[in-house]
């Protein structure tokens, strides 16, 4: 690029770069019509409009991820905002991380029951707190003090499908009588979104309702930041999984650490979290990760991960199965 190229140079290319999932898990193609495909695809489509309509106009990715979080946590189909898995009570508990990595800061929720758009009362916390980390009532009380943050109540997020996953849950957990809340396995349906903006910055979020039948206060590692959630200068993650191991492994931070201390390749570092070190201990799930290049890696081991992504070249796709090649 070292060629003159006239008094008035080109416009510097795009370098933005956004990735999406809609939650990592086993979901069996026969058990999605040919509408419920169309509108998953769909779904996920808007999400990376709304993030990169954002990224175009030369946005800060923190906002890109925010507006593609919001997308997916308003649609009933993915378990973050409505659709929210149900706890053991029968009620909903929901997660939320977001973090900027040029300047590390982060805000997450953890156990709100009335916040509408859960992402948006995270990165509340990170502007307009000195706190990274607000739970339950605590967070509920900051939100009162938040014109911008809607409220609902709690069966607002209540969709039939999530009702069916509970009892369905309820009824395994009486057959084998054990102490767990879940066994963990089964679809997680978390959303998450990792931005890559003109200025070279990166963001992650990750919204959740957790895991179907969980109890006690439960919290899975979606708000904790660097096990589902993290950014920094030079990468960025968002997990979907049994979030128990991305917490013992701290996930996200490890595979941004070993781009940052070995040099690993983004693709490298997320093949062999999510592929050797969660299942060793016998966990499972997926991540999407993005670096400063606008390298996007997207490994998971649970068969499907619904997931989105737009390359630094425009390119584009949308995909949920294995076998469905990365275009
Ligand atoms: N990781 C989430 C949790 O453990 C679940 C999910 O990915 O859907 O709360």
């Amino acid at each position: 690029m070292n060629a003159y190229a006239g008094p008035v140079p080109d416009p510097a290319p795009s370098r933005t770069a956004l990735v999406i999932h809609g939650g990592a898990g086993f979901v069996p193609k026969s058990s999605l019509g040919e509408a419920d495909l169309k509108d998953i695809h769909a779904t996920l489509d808007r999400a990376l409009d709304a993030g990169n309509a954002v990224l175009a106009r030369g946005g800060a990715a923190v906002d890109a991820v925010e507006a593609a979080v919001l997308v997916l946590e308003e649609s009933p189909r993915f378990n973050a905002g409505k659709g929210a898995v149900f706890n053991a009570k029968g009620g909903h508990e929901l997660d939320a991380a977001i973090m900027e990595g040029h300047t590390r800061r982060a805000g997450a929720v953890a156990g709100v029951t009335t916040i509408r758009n859960p992402i948006r009362l995270a990165r509340a916390v990170m502007e307009r707190s000195q706190h990274v980390m607000l739970a339950g009532a605590g967070a509920e009380a900051f939100a009162d003090t938040r014109k911008d943050i809607e409220r609902v109540p709690n069966d607002w997020f209540d969709t039939p499908q999530r009702r069916r996953q509970l009892d369905e849950a309820q009824r395994k957990e009486q057959v084998k009588s054990a102490g767990l809340a879940t066994d963990g396995r089964g679809y997680y349906g978390t959303v998450g979104a990792v931005a890559l903006d003109r200025a070279g910055h990166i963001a992650a979020a990750t919204s959740t309702g957790g895991m179907t039948n969980k109890r006690w206060g439960r919290v899975g590692d979606a708000p904790i930041i660097g096990a589902g959630t993290w950014a920094d200068e030079r990468c960025g993650v968002s997990g979907t999984g049994w979030g128990e191991f991305y917490i013992r492994t701290a996930a996200a931070r490890d595979i941004c650490a070993r781009v940052e201390y070995r040099g690993d390749s983004l693709a490298a570092a997320a093949d062999e979290v999510i592929n050797r070190v969660i299942p060793a201990l016998g966990g499972d799930g997926g991540a999407i990760a993005l670096d400063r290049e606008g390298n996007i890696a997207m490994p998971f081991n649970s068969g499907s991960m619904f997931r989105g992504w737009i390359r630094p070249d425009g390119s584009r796709g949308t995909a949920i199965h294995e076998s469905e090649a990365v275009r």
